[in-house]
């Protein structure tokens, strides 16, 4: 049975870029590679899958996160794939915790990394189940599969020591040495594997290695270990195991249980998927899981610049205070990222365009940056916000619109969806403007406030600056201006005054403090950690810089996590940690423009 239509491809995801995963998931469709694979309703051998139907799930792809931190950039990426290519091709990706390692798993990060996912629009139901698993859940099917390996003359129990191991391995031109364990009978490994599950043997004084091959030309099928002894307690399993799957063993199994049809990993993977294959093949022989098996895939893992993308790296950014903890909006974490005011569209978006691609390379900042400002300025609504205020006094103010008035202005909520209508603020005599928008003697092509010029109020009328004020150490601390009648935006005749500048402005009467953090690249270095170098070294000293700003007062009122566009500023988010309409914070997420490349 093949299936050739695709039913829950929709229209704009055909149109989708092809790449290779797609094509390798679009043959296997077509040809039916795996049109008659079993499901068993839950992960299983392949008895278990037996007794179930033919699965509906076109494929079955997986995202197996260690639950060892926080997921960053980069799992975003592999969440996108897996997900998204589950989704588009009818089927589903299941959501599995690689929770093999005893030491180095916390349950708090669990939670973490189910919310990171869900956050970014993906959820791992199919058919009214939810597929979330642990890979800890399998440690008996896994030890089943060992004792299959041992019985099939495929494994044995080495008790070299772990020194010996490494030196007797060989290297690139160098084939290995046979172990001198390597012929015990089967009976034998038998017995001594039983021996290490009952905590017989202390740690590290055995381990059981696949028997392949010591002189194969790709280390990794040097009889690798599958097995190891470590009595340590697993925050699932407790103290029932005291030996434990290695990874390049276990994973292989866990995509065979759940039926996993294409299992995707990043490249540094590539040598393992010998022993994947080799693994896999001795298992479906040995009828214990279910046949074809699945095949693993690989793709370049994301490098960001100006990024650090290793879990162990954004720990010690932490451990040692130079950032505030996971979700500090500097991180290239999933919590980082949107507490910055990323959204789950841009980094689906982002995803989309970088694409997946067969070798490794450096992917520019700027890249997520476009696709985040290709998000919000659609969406984001506008506000006028003075970051660096100077005063400005319109000194014929009382005589014309009379003393103590307040005129009225308006502008869109968004210049291009009145639907989502206007905002509304008073102009009076005096007003906050950017410190920048003032030179005394202009430079070449200023057009801004320099005595004897005129500029427009954005939304509000012209003026002409007559001088300004200044303090003892000649600071200018206050600019004059008077306003000239008739100009006001949006009235008839209010462009007969010309300028060539408009500036933006808050009116101090109605100003709203707020205070605004501005952020900057954490790291100097486009590659903070290349050749070896501590990325400590490279730390930004700028990359938060906190400032009060005055802004219109209908910003008071957003919740948190509502993003702004500051006019002329860039994107601004309200902080979801310590934003309220009493102390109102919001974080600059990116300028308008790229600042990334030079
Ligand atoms: P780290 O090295 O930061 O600890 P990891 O690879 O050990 O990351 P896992 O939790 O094992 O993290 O990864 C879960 C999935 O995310 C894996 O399939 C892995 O290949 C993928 N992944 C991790 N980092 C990246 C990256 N930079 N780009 C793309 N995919 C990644
Ligand atoms: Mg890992």
């Amino acid at each position: 049975m093949t299936h050739s239509s695709s039913p829950s491809k929709d229209q704009n995801q055909s149109l989708k870029p092809s790449n290779f995963l797609r094509q390798i998931i679009e043959h296997d469709l077509s040809a039916g590679t795996y049109a008659t694979r079993r499901w068993g309703g839950t992960p299983g051998d392949a008895d278990h899958h037996n007794r179930g139907a033919t699965d509906t799930a076109r494929v079955r792809l997986r995202f197996p996160p260690e639950p060892n931190g926080y997921l960053h950039i980069g799992h975003a990426k592999s969440i996108c794939i897996n997900f998204g290519l589950a989704k588009e091709y009818g089927g589903v990706c299941h959501m599995r915790f690689d929770d093999t390692n005893p030491e180095k798993e916390d349950a708090e990060y669990v939670d973490s990394i189910l919310d990171a996912v869900q956050w970014l629009g993906f959820d791992w139901q199919f058919n009214n189940t939810n597929h979330l698993y642990q890979a800890s859940d399998y440690f008996e099917y896994m030890y089943k599969a060992a004792v299959i390996l041992i019985e099939s003359g495929n494994a044995y129990v080495d008790e070299q020591s772990a020194q010996e191991i490494k030196d007797n391995r060989g290297d690139f031109s160098r084939p290995g040495t046979n172990s001198p364990f390597r012929s015990r009978s089967v009976q034998e490994n038998l017995n001594r594997f039983q021996e290490m599950r009952d905590g017989k043997l202390s740690d590290a004084s055995a381990v059981l290695r696949a028997k392949i091959d010591m002189a194969h030309p790709n280390i990794n099928m040097r009889d690798p270990a599958i097995y190891r002894i470590r009595h340590a307690t697993h925050h699932h399993t407790g103290d029932k195991w005291c030996i434990y799957p290695m990874y390049t063993f276990a994973h292989p199994i866990e995509d065979a249980l759940e039926q996993i049809t294409h299992s995707i990993c990043t490249l540094e993977f590539e040598d393992q998927r010998p022993f994947y294959d080799w693994l896999l093949e001795r298992l479906t022989q040995g009828k214990m899981l279910q046949s074809p098996p699945p095949r693993q895939y690989e793709f370049a893992r994301l490098n960001l610049t100006y990024v650090l993308t290793s879990k162990r790296k954004l720990r010690q950014l932490i451990e040692e205070h130079y950032v505030t903890g996971w979700d500090d909006p500097r991180m290239p974490t999933i919590v980082g990222l949107r507490r910055r005011g990323y959204t789950p569209e841009s980094l689906r978006l982002f995803a989309e365009r970088i694409g997946v691609s067969k070798s490794d390379s450096w992917i520019d900042y700027s890249t997520l940056e476009i696709a985040l400002r290709d998000d919000l300025d659609p969406k984001a609504s506008r506000a006028s916000v003075v970051l660096d205020p100077l005063r400005l006094s319109i000194t014929n103010w009382d005589e014309i619109m009379g003393a103590g008035h307040l005129e009225p202005c308006k502008a869109p909520v968004h210049p291009h969806l009145p639907e989502r209508g206007l905002r509304h603020f008073n102009l009076g005599s005096q007003v906050w403007i950017e410190r920048a928008d003032y030179q005394e003697v202009p430079a070449k092509g200023f057009f801004r406030l320099f005595p004897g010029n005129k500029v427009r109020l954005k939304y509000g009328y012209v003026i002409e600056c007559t001088g300004a004020h200044k303090n003892a150490s000649a600071e200018v601390v206050e600019v004059l201006a008077r306003l000239i009648p008739d100009t006001k935006s949006g009235t008839p005749g209010s462009d007969s005054v010309k300028v060539k500048g408009v500036i933006t402005w808050v009116g101090v009467q109605e100003a709203a403090s707020i205070e605004v953090r501005l952020y900057d690249r954490l790291f100097t270095e486009a590659q903070p950690d290349a050749g070896g170098r501590d990325p400590i070294t490279t730390l930004n000293p700028n990359s938060l810089k906190v400032i009060t700003a005055y802004a219109e007062p209908s910003i008071l009122t957003s919740a948190a996590d509502e993003r702004f566009q500051f006019e002329r500023h860039g994107y601004f988010v309200a902080d979801r940690v310590d934003h309220s309409s009493t102390n109102p914070v919001f974080n600059k997420i990116t300028g308008l423009k790229d600042q990334w490349t030079s």
